[in-house]
C-alpha cells in the first residue's frame, strides 16, 4: 500500500493557506498565487534539490541508505543502538490503512511501514515530500500519525520543528519521537544537540506523553567505546580512527541485545542511548494555526 500522494493535504509555506489542487500534480495558494509541481514522484517545498553529505563515515552511510531493506537490517543487526524499533513496528501492524495519514518528518530513505508518506530535507529516492522540518507544508491538524525518529538533535532549532510536528498533528493523533542522548557526535549532515529524557519531554509541548521507552544503556556504552578504542589504535590517522570506530563498534554491537534485560534497570536511563516518547495530541487542544511556530 502506498499513500496517495496527490491526495494529501497540503498547504502554502508561505502564507497557511490550503493549496488548491487536490488530486492533481498542482497545487496553488488562492492568495499567494504561487503554486508547485509534483515531479520525480515528490513534492518539492524547500529542503535540498540534491543529496547533501558530512564526512566519510555519513556519506558511506548516505550510499547505504540508497538501500534501504539492506540499511535497515544492517542497522539493526551491527549498529551499536538496541533495535527496539522492531517492536514499535509490531505494536503499529493495521494500524496504518488507506484512510490513515502517517507522516515520517526526516524519513532519510527508510520507509519505516508501508503507506507512511516520507518527508525529508534531501530528496532520496524513498522521500515523498521535500521540505524542511521546520516548516511542513501539510495543512493544520490533518495527520494521524507522525513519526520523528532521530531528527531532532539534527535540526538547528529543534522547538521549531516541534512546533510544526504538533501543528499538523490532528487532535487525538500520535507522535512518535525518538532522540539520541548517549550517541557519539554523527553529522547527517548537521549533529547540533542531545536531550535528556525530561528534557525531551518538555519539548514536545502541546502533546500529553502515553509512555516513554529507554534504548538502553549498553548501547551508549557500545557506540562510545567503539570512538574510545579507535582513539589510540588509529596512531592520530584521522580517517583511520572513522574506520576503526565503526569496525569497533560494529565487533562490540551483539553486546547491545543485553540491553532487553538492562534498559528497564535503575540507574539505566542515566546513560541510555536514546529515548521514544509515545505522545498523544489532546482532544481538547486548540485549532491549531497555520505557520504556529513563527
Ligand atoms: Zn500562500
Amino acid at each position: 500500500m502506498k499513500a496517495d500522494l496527490l491526495r494529501l493535504p497540503l498547504e502554502c509555506p508561505s502564507c497557511g493557506d490550503l493549496l488548491e489542487g487536490i488530486g492533481t500534480a498542482t497545487r496553488t495558494c488562492p492568495r499567494c498565487d504561487r503554486s508547485w509541481q509534483m515531479s520525480q514522484g515528490k513534492w518539492w517545498f524547500g529542503g535540498e534539490t540534491s543529496v547533501v553529505t558530512g564526512d566519510a563515515t555519513d556519506s558511506f552511510k548516505s550510499r547505504l541508505k540508497l538501500h534501504p531493506k539492506l540499511y535497515t537490517t544492517l542497522i539493526d543487526l551491527i549498529s551499536p543502538v538496541y533495535p527496539h524499533w522492531i517492536s514499535e513496528r509490531r505494536r503499529l501492524r493495521g494500524r496504518i490503512t488507506p484512510s490513515v495519514l502517517a507522516v515520517d518528518i526526516g524519513s532519510g530513505n527508510t520507509r519505516i511501514m508501508d503507506g507512511v508518506v516520507n518527508v525529508d530535507l534531501m530528496p532520496y529516492p524513498n522521500v515523498d515530500v521535500v521540505s524542511d522540518a521546520d516548516r511542513l507544508p501539510f495543512a493544520s491538524d490533518s495527520v494521524d500519525i507522525v513519526f520523528s525518529i532521530a531528527v531532532l538533535e539534527h535540526v538547528p532549532d529543534p522547538h521549531a520543528a516541534v512546533a510544526e510536528l504538533v501543528r499538523v498533528l490532528r487532535p487525538g493523533g500520535h507522535a512518535y519521537v525518538f532522540v539520541p542522548f548517549m550517541q557519539g557526535f554523527h553529522a547527517a549532515p548537521h549533529d547540533y544537540q542531545r536531550f535528556t529524557r525530561p528534557g525531551l519531554e518538555r519539548a514536545l509541548r502541546g502533546l500529553r506523553v502515553i509512555r516513554t521507552e529507554s534504548f538502553g544503556p549498553t548501547s551508549g556504552l557500545v557506540w562510545v567505546l567503539g570512538e574510545w578504542l579507535a582513539i589510540p589504535l588509529s596512531l592520530g590517522i584521522a580517517p583511520l580512527q572513522r574506520v576503526l570506530a565503526l569496525l569497533f563498534q560494529t565487533l562490540l554491537s551483539p553486546l547491545k541485545f543485553l540491553d532487553v534485560l538492562f534498559r528497564r534497570m535503575p540507574g539505566s536511563e542515566n546513560i541510555s542511548t536514546g529515548f521514544l516518547v509515545v505522545a498523544v495530541k489532546e482532544k481538547g487542544s486548540p485549532p491549531s494555526v497555520a505557520g504556529g511556530s513563527h
